[in-house]
């Protein structure tokens, strides 16, 4: 997947998933920021950032969370669909 394959990416992903594992060895799993189950290497995950690139949110790991990808993409979608809409209404 071309998307990973940058090596800013990787080394976040690698701090995330070291986030993630630690986390959970001391009993308190990082959340989902979407759904509030727990993370796990086991599910797959995408980073997630607080504010949207597409609205100038700054990239680091400040702005940084791990989120199930099939709720991360499902957000994502979500947000696409309203500014359609948004846009749609401005025209008239
Ligand atoms: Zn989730």
């Amino acid at each position: 997947m071309a998307r990973w394959t940058g090596s800013r990416v990787t080394a976040d992903r690698a701090y995330w998933a070291g986030r993630i594992l630690q986390a959970a060895s001391i009993g308190k799993p990082l959340l989902c920021p979407f759904c509030d189950a727990p993370m796990a290497l086991e599910v797959p995950w995408d980073i997630d950032h607080d504010e949207k690139r597409i609205d100038g949110g700054a990239l680091g790991r400040a702005n940084q969370r791990p989120a199930h990808r099939a709720c991360n993409r499902a957000d994502g979608a979500r947000v696409g669909n309203t500014r359609r809409s948004r846009a749609r209404r401005r025209i008239r």
